[in-house]
This record gives C-alpha cells, sequence and structure tokens, in this order.
C-alpha cells in the first residue's frame, strides 16, 4: 500500500510513541500519463467508488479518475450523509439493499473509518392512507431482504416526546422503520475510495477538467482535458449534476435536468436526535451530526442551475416543514447551509448503462438520493465497465426505459420528477 500503509489502532499506538513520523499522504499526486485503459470522469462518490472497485474486485488495471476541482468537492461531500434502502419497486430495491450491505463492511474493506452509524430511519405516517402505503413499501422491503417494522403513535412518542403531537394540522399516527439505515461521514467516504483506489494503482488526477471526448469510427478513443489529450480504451463519465454538459461533448441529450438542493446545519446541541428522522406531510428531514448540529434539508430549489448555491425563499420553506414537526427547532440558530447539484432524472431513478458509443459508459440520474448509492452504484457501474454486462442488481437501470415507457416511478422515497 502506498504511502501511509494500513490504519489500525496498533498503527496510531506506534505513531504516537515514534512522534508521528510515519503518516504519509494518503494517496498520490500522480501526472496523467498518456493513456489509460479506463477513464472514469468525476472524483465524487461513484467515481471514485467505480475506480476502487473496477481495480480491486474486477483486477483491472491502468485506471485513472479525473476530477475538474478536488476530490469530494461535489455532492459526495454536500449531502445531509443519509444511507437506507426503503424502497418499493423492483427496480429499486435490490440495488439500494446490495448497497446497505456493501455499506455494512465498507470501513474494513477499504481500512478507512467513515464513521458508518446505522442509528435508524424512520419516516412519520400521518394519514391512514400513508399507514397502507407504508405497509406496502416494508412489506417489500422484507420480501427483498431488508428489514423494516411498523411503529404506532406511541412508539414513535417514547422516542421523540418533543415531535408536534398534540397540536399538529398533521398528526402523528406512527412510522416505518428500518433500524439498519443511518448516516455516514460523507466526505470520509470520497477520501476512504480515493486511498483505497490510490494503493491498487489507480491515477487520482484532481484539478483535470475533460473538455471534449474523441470518438473514431463510433468508438471512444479518449479524453481532452485542461491538462492535454489522455488517450483511453473505455471511458466511464460519473459527473452528477454536470452529467448534461460532458454528454453534449458527444452531442447526447439526457432524460435529465440539474437543480440546486439545499443542506442545512444548526449550532451545536445537546444529544436530542439519536437517529433519522422524515416528515411524512412535508419535504423535512432531520439527523444530528456527532458534534450536535441538527443536519436537515428538504425541497430542491426549483429552478435549473449549475451553480453550487441556494436561495433564501428555500431555507424558509424548509425553517417552516421543521418547525411544523418539532415546533422547539424555532429556538436553534442556523450554523451553516450550502448547496449541490442534483442530476435529477425524468422518473427519479438513476442510469447505469453504455451508450451508443463503443466504449463510452454513462452513470447518472442520481436525483437527491445518490450518497447511499455510492458503494454499489460504484460497484455495478465496475461491473458493467469491465464484463460489459449490467450487473443484477442493475438491470433496470437503462437508458431505454425513457422510450420503452418503463419508468422507475417511485414516488414517496425516490424523487418526485412531477416537482422538478
Ligand atoms: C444538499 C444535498 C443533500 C443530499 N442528501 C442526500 C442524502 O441524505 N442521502 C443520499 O443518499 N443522497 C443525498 N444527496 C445526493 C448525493 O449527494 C448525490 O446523489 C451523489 O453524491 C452524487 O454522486 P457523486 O458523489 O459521484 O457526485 P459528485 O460528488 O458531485 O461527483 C461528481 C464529480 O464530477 C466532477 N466533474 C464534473 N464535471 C467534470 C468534468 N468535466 N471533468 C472532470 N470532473 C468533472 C465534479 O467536480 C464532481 O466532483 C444529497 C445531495 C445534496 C446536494
Amino acid at each position: 500500500m502506498f504511502g501511509t500503509g494500513r490504519y489500525s489502532g496498533w498503527r496510531v499506538v506506534k505513531e504516537a510513541l515514534t512522534g508521528h513520523k510515519g503518516w504519509g499522504p494518503a494517496w498520490r499526486d500522480p501526472e496523467p500519463q498518456a493513456a489509460y485503459d479506463y477513464i472514469i470522469i468525476g472524483g465524487g462518490g461513484h467515481g471514485l467508488a467505480t475506480a476502487y472497485y473496477l481495480a480491486k474486485e474486477f483486477r483491472q488495471a491502468r485506471i485513472a479518475v479525473l476530477e475538474k476541482g478536488y476530490l469530494g468537492g461535489g455532492n459526495v461531500g454536500r449531502n445531509t450523509t443519509i444511507i437506507r434502502s426503503n424502497y418499493l419497486l423492483d427496480g429499486n430495491e435490490p440495488f439500494y439493499e446490495f448497497s446497505l450491505k456493501l455499506w455494512e463492511g465498507l470501513e474494513q474493506d477499504f481500512n478507512f473509518n467513515a464513521m458508518v452509524s446505522q442509528r435508524g430511519i424512520i419516516n412519520l405516517i400521518h394519514t391512514d392512507a400513508q399507514r397502507d402505503a407504508f405497509t406496502r413499501r416494508g412489506n417489500a422491503m422484507i420480501l427483498n431482504g431488508a428489514d423494516a417494522e411498523l411503529l404506532d403513535r406511541e412508539q414513535v412518542r417514547a422516542m421523540y416526546p418533543f415531535l408536534n403531537f398534540n397540536n399538529a394540522r398533521f398528526p402523528i399516527k406512527g412510522a416505518l422503520m428500518q433500524r439498519r439505515g443511518g448516516t455516514v461521514r460523507h466526505d470520509a467516504v470520497a477520501w476512504g475510495y480515493a486511498r483505497g483506489a490510490d494503493s491498487c494503482g489507480v491515477d487520482l488526477i484532481q484539478n483535470c477538467e475533460v473538455t471534449g471526448i474523441r470518438t473514431e469510427h463510433g468508438r471512444v478513443t479518449g479524453v481532452d482535458t485542461t491538462r492535454g489529450f489522455i488517450g483511453a480504451k473505455k471511458v466511464g463519465v460519473a459527473v452528477a449534476g454536470n452529467s448534461s454538459r460532458v454528454m453534449a461533448h458527444v452531442g447526447m441529450r439526457l432524460p435529465m435536468e440539474s437543480h440546486v438542493l439545499q443542506a442545512f446545519v444548526s449550532e451545536g446541541l445537546k444529544p436530542l436526535i439519536d437517529g433519522v428522522m422524515t416528515y411524512g406531510a412535508g419535504h423535512f428531514y432531520v439527523s444530528q451530526s456527532d458534534k450536535g448540529g441538527l443536519v436537515f434539508g428538504g425541497d430542491i430549489d426549483g429552478y435549473n442551475t449549475y451553480a453550487q448555491r441556494g436561495n433564501m425563499p428555500v431555507v424558509e420553506d424548509v425553517a417552516e416543514g421543521g418547525m411544523s414537526l418539532i415546533p422547539m427547532i424555532g429556538r436553534a440558530r442556523l450554523l451553516r447551509t450550502w448547496g449541490g447539484i442534483m442530476d435529477m432524472s425524468m422518473d427519479g431513478s438513476p442510469i447505469i448503462d453504455k451508450t451508443d458509443i463503443e466504449g463510452l459508459y454513462f452513470n447518472g440520474g442520481w436525483c437527491y438520493g445518490g450518497f447511499k448509492a455510492t458503494p454499489a452504484s460504484g460497484w455495478c457501474f465496475a461491473h458493467l465497465l469491465a464484463t460489459d454486462r449490467p450487473h443484477e442488481t442493475a438491470t433496470a437501470y437503462r437508458f431505454d426505459r425513457f422510450r420503452k415507457g418503463l419508468m422507475i416511478d417511485e414516488k414517496g422515497q425516490g424523487a418526485q420528477p412531477n416537482l422538478h
């Protein structure tokens, strides 16, 4: 392994006793080579995970990740850190459950503390119809090997007595719970995959924007970048909110829009919310970080943009959602907000597929739910790149579902295309 060697408790003790002289950089900073077998465009969670699994699980070599800024500067370091596999539809649930299983072994696998915390997630129920829908969802999850429990009102009250039970326009009637859901320290995921990929020989090249994709006779030959042309046999695109810009280099229009989504963090508070909670009568979700800040979010801003910056009306909208569920949240001060660019697909579900150009592959359409998908997305994209066949859990994530009308329209747990 390059640089720092393997991390362990013994290593920390040894370094403490020897003046911490043995820690090196976590990954190299190589110059781009003239050509690679595989180029992954985008050094976010999905691109880094793809490179890691390509090298480690699929034993491929000569791989580079090209990132226009710095590793983890995109959505992977901007999200609200929630992981779960509480989906309904057959096209989605096995994939997200595969991802959750990968999260469960990830830190040992890539030898990095990503603070995977299976603290549980509850989706609050406010109407009888919603209880029916969540019961159905819970059953679908169990049938796909995931865990799900239905909680009644008193069980929710015992967990979170400070919620608005008494005077609410949308009374709380229970919740769907997934105990294996939770949170993961988002930027540590980027760092862990980066370090893991580097140690398998992957070149991670930062400050290297792809400005063109070259093809010859319907085959990809390489990419133009701000650091010159780099040849490649296969190119995988994993650029999230910039998908339409990058695919425009080969004249491809995507069934996708780019939208800004904001995240919010309050000042540090005493321990209050030990799991993740989503509001069933408005778009508001919240957890509490280990430093005490309430980490929450809500709707996308609702207009097309590539700027990683949100606007005031949505701050008010999200705060209203929070206040109507947890009235006392109005006493907390907002410490930080930021925005990320969502690759919103037209049915709210992702695409992991080949393109019409030989050797060019696409991964995107994650909407505001792609963080939890990071391990499975990387694994399935690596599988597709290495074998030219879709992974068994990602067979529905094809471009042609839009032509054939085979939408994977989750509603409720996925993104809702009619709202953007
Ligand atoms: C505020 C917010 C909250 C969210 N909350 C959650 C959540 O709680 N749970 C969840 O599951 N998901 C959540 N998401 C969604 C999740 O973060 C994304 O779906 C996921 O991170 C996208 O994949 P990525 O990590 O690869 O993207 P990114 O990290 O954005 O990676 C794409 C990379 O491509 C690079 N790039 C772009 N163009 C080029 C180019 N031309 N050349 C080279 N590089 C390029 C970018 O610089 C970027 O680093 C949230 C997102 C946001 C913004």
